[in-house]
């Protein structure tokens, strides 16, 4: 139903909650705009809030994306002083569980660590056989990932948004579905806004706006099988825990000439991982438990079904990988954006209009790239081309 009331003005409309518009509100409140933000649900309960909260430095690639999540990293920073947000800084172990995992890791430190500057080294030998006391000793090697971050995304968000209410003045309309954005003008079912600048930041909703424009991206979701699990005999985790397996996924790793070897050898022995995209990824939660996943399934149309076989392997990786039985939680499946054909780019931009962007990720790492992301848009948006940062309008 559409209102016939006089416009409500802000300075600047976003619409969606999740990471990406929550650090475009941020990127424009702190420079003095008033921001609305306008979301459908209750309250966040899309990928930002079900994810492994892995603010993943080093396995971005090397450049652009490598910056945008070095970037980031120091804007999670920021928030956690001020929103008051626990962030856990030890970084990340990524354990070897076979040869052809080590060589992958060994290399990406002999060469691309330096060459590329990542903040990452092999462990000793010593030092990985005492770590945790000697419950990572059966890996034939670790690499540390010393600017790796990791939030607790369940709480943070909610923290992140208390806190731009708080300090920065952001009104977020919760509960509020926009239907349509025309130039500065937004179509909601609480009324309808006028605004200088829009920013859309829907997620893996490619329907309901900026339709045309998405369709040509030809954009798809992931989905992800996760579970959050307690160790039975409790230890007290610190750092955030991938395998060499991660090696197959991530950018930082994946063209490296050793990597081939080792898709070749998963392809042998454990091709269900490779069918059903799963590697290891474990975050400590701060209860003492773990979220545990994943898997990717990438379509147009995500089954609600999970697999409990996934399920099953993912347990099975995690306590071998942890030297821990496990007990599980909960179970949830997160979808996140993702997009077909040969385009490699790992978000877009859209300009959509003068007055309107739309910002969409396409792989799985909008909580390490976001915040920063959301800065170099706006920049742009509001100092002009390039911004401060250089935002390449169209795709990263
Ligand atoms: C299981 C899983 C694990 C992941 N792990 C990590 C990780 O460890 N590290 C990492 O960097 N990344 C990770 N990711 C990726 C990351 O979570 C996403 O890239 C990121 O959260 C995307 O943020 P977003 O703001 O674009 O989307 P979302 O968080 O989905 O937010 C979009 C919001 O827009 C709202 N919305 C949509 N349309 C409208 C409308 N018309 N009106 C009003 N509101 C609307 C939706 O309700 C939603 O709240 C993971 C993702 C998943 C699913």
């Amino acid at each position: 139903m559409t209102t016939t009331r006089t416009p409500l003005h802000t300075d600047v409309a976003i619409i969606g909650a999740g990471i990406l518009g929550l650090a475009h509100a941020y990127a424009f409140a702190k420079r003095g705009l008033r921001v609305t933000v306008f979301e459908r649900s209750g309250a966040p309960v899309g990928a930002s809030i079900r994810n492994f909260g892995m603010v993943l430095v080093t396995g971005q690639p090397p450049g652009a994306m490598h910056a945008l999540a070095q970037a980031s990293r120091e804007i999670w920073l920021g928030w956690a002083a001020g929103a008051a947000l626990h962030v856990r800084r030890s970084g990340s172990l990524m354990f070897a569980r076979s040869e052809a995992e080590a060589r992958v890791i060994e290399s990406f430190a002999a060469t691309r660590a330096e060459a590329s500057g990542y903040d990452a080294a092999l462990l000793s030998r010593a030092a990985l056989d005492d770590l945790y006391d000697g419950r990572f000793r059966k890996h034939r090697a670790a690499l540390h990932g010393r600017a790796d971050l990791q939030v607790f995304s369940r709480e943070a968000v909610p923290a992140l948004i208390d806190y731009l209410r708080r300090v920065f003045n952001v009104e977020f309309r919760f509960g509020t579905l926009v239907r349509d954005v025309d130039g500065g003008r937004v179509e909601t079912t609480a009324g309808v806004w006028r605004a200088e600048h829009v920013v859309v930041c829907a997620g893996h909703d490619y329907l309901s706006l900026l339709a045309p424009q998405l369709a040509a991206l030809e954009p798809r979701v992931c989905r992800l099988q996760m579970l959050r699990v307690r160790p039975v005999t409790p230890f007290a985790l610190d750092h955030a825990v991938l395998t060499g397996l991660s090696c197959l996924h991530y950018g930082a790793f994946s063209d490296l000439p050793e990597a081939a070897a080792l898709h070749a050898e998963v392809a042998a022995q454990e091709p269900a991982l490779l069918e059903h995209g799963i590697h290891l990824l474990a975050s400590p939660t701060p209860d003492g438990g773990l979220i545990v996943g994943d898997s990717h399934d990438y379509d147009d149309d995500p089954t609600p079904f999970n697999a409990h076989a996934i399920d099953e392997i993912l347990l099975g990786l995690a306590e071998s990988t942890l030297g821990s039985a496990l007990r599980v939680i909960e179970r949830w499946q997160g979808v996140y954006g993702a997009r077909t054909g040969t385009s490699g780019a790992p978000f877009s931009v859209l300009r959509a209009g003068p007055n309107v962007t739309g910002v969409y990720m396409h792989s799985g790492v909008g909580m390490s790239i976001g915040p920063a992301l959301g800065e170099q848009v706006v920049g742009h948006l509001l100092d002009g081309a390039g911004g401060r940062g250089g935002c390449r309008v169209g795709a990263a």
